[in-house]
């Protein structure tokens, strides 16, 4: 077991199940002895969440749904109550309709687009001004984004013009708290079999283009991203902030389909 993170604590929003991003992140933290606390949408996934919880010594469990701004003030009241201070947070949540992750994005309503940007953008804000509050010897925060931000993915589609928004607001709130020793950062992910992930149209056939496409010719595996996400909460990368890091197998550097890769 290592100590990179021995001493921090810090708060890991949006496991859903051992397959989700957050999950891989919290456990590559509590190998190298960091503290970590969790919150969960709904009860129904903190059956699943308190059990992975417990595996790795974690004690406080809390429900957070982050469209309540309610919730958010609870849940950093709890924090501030338990522990003063916090180190790090994880937000990997992200949602929009199923019903607008195919088809065009020109058709998105109102309401989905509205919907999409409060959980998957304006939430990791709300949580950045309650956590940095608590945030005494500076921190770190870190969100999840993905490479149809930068570029038109088939389905990604609302998603997409959210997690723009998201990457410009790390920037933003990177400038904002950066005097106070708090980096933001994002890492955009290559696309991994999730239960967000499930709801993206045709995303069997996403994974094998990005297997056959990108640099190293495989998908990323989760604990790729855990481990990226390890070195962006802990002082390996105390002097990174504002940035988008991709954890994609190289995917977006490429500009043409790989001419030795099978059809799909
Ligand atoms: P996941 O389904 O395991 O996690 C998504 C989480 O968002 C769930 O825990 C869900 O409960 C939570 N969530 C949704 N609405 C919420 C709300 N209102 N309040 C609180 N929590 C809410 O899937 P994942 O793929 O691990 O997703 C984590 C992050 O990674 C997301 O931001 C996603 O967009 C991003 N991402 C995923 C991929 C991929 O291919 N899986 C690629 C790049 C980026």
């Amino acid at each position: 077991k290592g100590h990179l993170m021995r001493g921090k604590k810090g708060l890991v929003m949006g496991v859903a199940n051992d397959r989700s991003i957050a999950w891989a992140i919290a456990q590559a933290v509590a190998a190298q002895g960091g503290e970590v606390a969790f919150t969960y949408q709904g009860e129904a996934l903190g059956k699943r969440v308190r059990p992975l919880a417990e595996s790795i010594g974690s004690t406080l469990v809390l429900p957070c749904d982050v469209s309540d701004d309610a919730a958010i003030d609870e849940t950093f009241a709890v924090l501030e109550k338990e522990w003063g201070t916090l180190d790090f947070v994880v937000h990997a949540i992200g949602w929009a309709d199923k019903k607008y992750l195919r088809g065009r994005y020109v058709d998105t309503p109102r309401e989905a687009f509205l919907t999409s940007m409060d959980i998957s953008c304006y939430s990791f804000t709300a949580v950045a001004a309650r956590a940095s509050a608590l945030m005494k010897n500076g921190g770190s925060l870190l969100t999840l984004s993905y490479l149809g931000a930068e570029r038109v993915m088939p389905h990604y589609n609302v998603m997409g013009v959210a997690k723009a928004a998201l990457e410009a607001s790390v920037r933003y709130m990177a400038a904002d708290l950066g005097r106070d020793g708090i980096r933001v950062n994002a890492i955009s992910a290559g696309p991994i079999k999730t239960l967000a992930a499930s709801g993206i149209g045709d995303f069997r056939y996403i994974l094998k283009w990005n297997q056959y496409n990108s640099p190293l010719e495989r998908n990323v595996a989760l604990e790729e991203v855990g481990g990226a996400g390890l070195y962006m909460l802990s002082d390996l990368s105390r002097g990174v902030t504002g940035e988008v890091h991709h954890v994609d197998s190289g995917y977006h550097v490429v500009g043409m389909k790989n001419p030795l890769a099978p059809d799909i």
